[in-house]
């Protein structure tokens, strides 16, 4: 029986799976993947192949109460029968905070699911449904592994001072730092610079992953040494709905004046700011591109999307002493070479040149001359999860072993 994994991306009313075959040491192979959508709702189910060929579909009417536990038994029973010959060996989660307590992915037990939940404040959008699914896995498939793979781990090599906010001792104990996110997928960037030019994995790269969350990661040879997003994923570049960077006093004169509750605050920062915010129209970048001729807001978000990107952009250059490389990966950055073109042009003073032609046709290099480097490079969050999750129960057995 050939073990596979099975690489889990929760969200509050979907479940995104992808399901890696894993053989011995090699790298863990794409042979499906899948989504559900609607969950507690009208519900839909579908599985493709690695080329996309459809494996299975399925849709629920409202009234059957299909939820997450649903979604996840059908996933296991769909499994058993559609993928003969292969054995369930683990599953692996994309959790998006492991605070202070992981630094890397870890194996799931009781103790670790109290740790997660007590970091829920931290990411109270994204934590609670990243955990829904593993505990259901704890009660209903006891002894199915499970690994916890985290969106902050990658950035533990940011030095003490990139994670310090100048607030007393006693905030900072308690955990009130800047961690930073998006971390497995500046992982998968990390790991593959070296295929693109051997000079950007050892030199200092500015990595630019712009989808509907956005973040900046610096990387030294490899590691972060700094980032946009602080202690929850609201902080550095405007997002899709996120906010933002922005002046903690906004929120008092939100709570004071406007008479907000601090959690219609907080759904105002993480749901309605950031494009859709600014644009009154879509957190989407195709819909503002569209329109971005004749409405002068959708122009302003981007405008605004673009501007802050190039002067975060300009704070990483200073940490990091200068640039090498800039990497656009996600949504926006693998697709949108307006945003691209936008950006380099502003970024000119490091010495960067677009190449016009390579950037429309989408990369890798997008840019020409002796200066820093434009790349595009797609992200693969979900093969550094299973690369993850494989290393970790190697681990365990390694250690059952001994
Ligand atoms: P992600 O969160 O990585 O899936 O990225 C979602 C973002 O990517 C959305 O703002 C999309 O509008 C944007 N996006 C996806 N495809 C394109 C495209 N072809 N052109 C411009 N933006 C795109």
């Amino acid at each position: 029986m050939i073990p596979v994994l099975v690489v889990l991306n929760a969200g509050s009313s979907s479940l995104k799976f992808q399901l890696f075959e894993r053989e011995g040491d090699a790298e863990p192979r794409l042979t499906c993947k899948g989504a559900f959508d609607g969950l507690g709702g009208a519900a839909r189910f579908i599985a493709r192949d690695a080329g996309g060929v459809t494996l299975g579909e399925n849709a629920w009417a409202p009234e059957a109460g299909f939820g997450h536990e649903e979604a996840l038994m059908h996933l296991v029973s769909w499994l058993r029968e559609h993928q003969g010959g292969r054995q369930l060996a683990a599953i692996g989660h994309r959790v998006v905070h492991g605070g202070e307590a992981f630094t890397g992915p870890v194996l799931v037990d009781d103790e670790v699911i109290r740790t997660l939940e007590s970091l829920s404040p931290l990411a109270p959008l994204h934590q609670p449904h990243n955990l829904a699914p593993i505990r259901i896995v704890r009660r209903r498939l006891p002894s199915l592994p499970q690994v916890a793979c985290f969106d902050t781990a990658f950035h533990r090599t940011q030095p003490d001072l990139a994670t310090l906010f100048a607030l007393p001792r006693e905030v900072r104990d308690r955990g009130v730092r800047r961690y930073g996110f998006h971390g497995l997928s500046y992982d998968y960037i990390a790991s593959v610079l070296k295929e693109y030019d051997p000079r950007l994995a050892a030199g200092r790269v500015v990595v630019a992953h712009l989808g509907n969350g956005a973040s900046l990661c610096a990387l030294r040879a490899g590691v972060s040494i700094a980032t946009t997003m602080g202690l929850s994923a609201l902080d550095g570049l405007p997002m899709g709905t996120r906010c933002g960077a922005m002046d903690p006093g906004a929120v008092f004169f939100m709570l004071r004046e406007m008479k907000l509750t601090p959690d219609a605050a907080e759904r105002m920062l993480y749901s309605h700011s950031g494009l859709l915010g600014v644009s009154g129209l879509s957190n989407d970048m195709r819909v503002l591109r569209e329109q971005a001729a004749e409405n002068p807001d959708a122009r302003r978000a981007i405008n605004l999307f673009v501007y802050r990107i190039t002067r975060e952009v300009g704070s990483l250059v200073a940490a990091l002493g200068g640039l090498d490389g800039l990497v656009f990966t996600a949504g926006i950055g693998e697709n949108d070479a307006a945003t691209r073109a936008e950006v380099s042009a502003r970024l000119a003073w490091t010495g960067m040149t677009l190449d016009d032609a390579a950037n429309k046709a989408g990369g890798p290099l997008i840019s020409s001359g002796a200066g820093p480097g434009a790349w595009v490079i797609p992200t693969n969050e979900e093969l550094v999860i299973a690369r993850q999750t494989s290393s970790v129960l190697r681990t365990a057995r390694a250690r059952l072993a001994s």
